[in-house]
């Protein structure tokens, strides 16, 4: 693997990061504290590319490929994570749909994508009652002629409410995951209901909603990928999000690193900065080094999937690993903080709240030690 960033990469990575702190970091306090949803700022990660950077150029995408989406997640989760995990979703449901849609469904829906005239898009995997076990679940849909005739509720669906697409899994076979197909649906048919947003512990910008299908009508054309194909592109499509939120963890946790060094040096005690005491230097010294294995493992994930190359395994343990280092340098974060780091006029709070869905959200860091876990005994 090669560390070395392309031309392409570098830009990526610096234009984000020149948006992030320009645009996005100033505004992220008032996008938690108020539950603003950040719709503006979203065109403007549109306008730049970023929300669709793995997309191919002729479906209006940035076509800069994965390591360059992972790079852009970094930076944006570093400035908001609630703008981030946006982001990340419609970069995904892009993403699933330019690799397993129509000519048709691809030309529709991915210029709107990464362009923004579509706000984000959705995924609705999980349901009330299966989660971890998307083979549990219980959304059908039935063919009617030359429709398909969706009903059943999904659940925690990240920007439901402002979707101009949403990929819905249901079931239209026997149980299990092989009795499952995929569907496009788009924002505001009839018979599909948006429920109230969840009041969240982090990304309180986020849109977080359940969603109703009753009788949901959509056309036979909105089918994605092959009829009772749709587990298999869940999974796939997990997969590569999974870099992109392990991409989220690593942002955030940076910028709760960065703060705390910037405290560490400005916050005196017993006469003295507490960057000064070494119980306050060996934890700036593994949050940093730990940071720095997450990016590693994150990296090689991106790259292997940008070769073409297996990255399921490297994907999971980009995300259990990233994941579960961001809550423990935010928790170091909010410590060195002292107090403050308990209020809300310090960022190192949010940043705590905001890291903590990380292990749970694409795969809980318990089903991704099954994944690692089953490939390592195979
Ligand atoms: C803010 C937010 C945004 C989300 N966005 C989306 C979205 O856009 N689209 C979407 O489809 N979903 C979304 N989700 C849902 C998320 O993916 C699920 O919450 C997650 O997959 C876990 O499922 P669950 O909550 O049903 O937990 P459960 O599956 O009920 O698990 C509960 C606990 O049991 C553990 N567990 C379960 N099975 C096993 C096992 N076999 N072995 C060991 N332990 C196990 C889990 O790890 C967990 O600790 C979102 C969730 C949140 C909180």
């Amino acid at each position: 693997m090669d560390l070395e960033l392309t031309e392409t990469q570098a830009l990526v990575q610096k234009s984000a990061r020149d948006f992030a702190t320009r645009v996005i970091a100033p505004a992220a306090h008032e996008t938690d504290e108020h539950e603003r949803f950040p719709k503006e700022i979203l065109k403007g990660l549109a306008d730049l590319g970023l929300m669709a950077v793995n997309v191919p150029e002729e479906l209006g995408g940035a076509g800069a490929g994965v390591v360059a989406y992972a790079l852009a997640m970094q930076e944006v989760s570093r400035a908001c994570a609630s703008t981030a995990v946006t982001m990340a979703v419609t970069n995904m449901v892009g993403e699933v749909i330019a690799r397993f849609g129509t000519d048709e469904q691809r030309n529709k829906h991915c210029p709107k994508l990464a362009s923004g005239e579509y706000v984000a898009g959705s995924f609705a995997l999980s349901e009330p009652e299966a989660g971890s076990d998307p083979g549990g679940m219980r959304t059908t849909a039935r063919r009617d002629g030359d429709a398909w005739v969706i009903d059943g509720a999904k659940q925690w669906i990240t920007s439901g409410a402002y979707a101009g697409v949403i990929v819905v899994w249901a079931r239209t076979g026997g149980p299990g995951t092989k009795g499952i197909s995929c569907f496009l649906v788009e924002g505001g048919t009839p018979g599909l209901r948006v429920g109230k947003p969840e009041d969240k512990m982090g990304l309180r910008g986020s849109n977080t909603v359940p969603l109703e299908l009753e009788r949901c009508r959509v056309p036979a054309s909105a089918l994605l990928g092959e009829e009772n194909g749709g587990f298999k592109i869940a999974m796939m499509a997990l997969d590569g999000g999974r870099i992109g939120i392990s991409s989220q963890a690593i942002g955030v946790a940076r910028a709760a690193l960065d703060e705390s060094v910037q405290y560490a040096k400005d916050r005196k005690a017993f006469g003295k900065p507490i960057a000064d005491f070494q119980a306050i230097q060996w934890k700036l010294a593994n949050m940093k080094t730990e940071l720095d294995a997450a990016h590693l493992l994150s990296m090689r994930a991106a790259s292997l999937k940008e070769r073409g190359l297996p990255f399921s395994r490297e994907a999971s343990m980009a995300k259990l690993f990233a994941s579960e280092t961001a809550v423990r340098v935010c928790n170091e974060a909010v410590q060195i903080h002292g107090g403050y780091g308990y209020i809300r006029e310090f960022a190192a709070e949010r940043h705590l709240r905001d890291a903590r869905v990380t292990t749970i959200y694409e795969g809980t860091s318990e089903v991704q030690r099954i994944v690692i876990a089953r490939s390592v005994i195979a």
